[in-house]
């Protein structure tokens, strides 16, 4: 089974949702047994998912929470990079 399948069933299972149809409790298991990938990504996902519920209940009287969380959420290399003028990449753009 894909790993995206596995990850929109955890996510799913987070939020309290059914799975996806054809994603069975027993099938969720036996990709995270071996999937250390997926494991790592659940980990993160309920970190998250915990970080976000503690968050809304402060936010409501405190607005600068919410933007300390959303600091926290942005990777460091989403900062936007200075644009020179003339420099070109020519080779990026398609990784894999
Ligand atoms: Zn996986």
């Amino acid at each position: 089974m894909h790993c995206s399948r596995i990850r929109t069933a955890l996510s799913a299972r987070l939020d309290g949702e059914e799975a996806p149809p054809g994603v069975t409790p027993g099938g969720l298991a036996a990709h995270l047994a071996h999937c250390r990938d997926c494991r790592q990504w659940e980990i993160r996902a309920r970190d998250l998912t915990a970080r976000l519920d503690r968050a809304a209940d402060r936010t409501e009287d405190d607005p600068a929470a919410v933007d300390a969380l959303l600091a926290g959420l942005r990777p460091v290399s989403a900062e936007p990079a200075p644009v020179r003028p003339g420099a070109v990449d020519r080779d990026g753009g398609r990784a894999g």
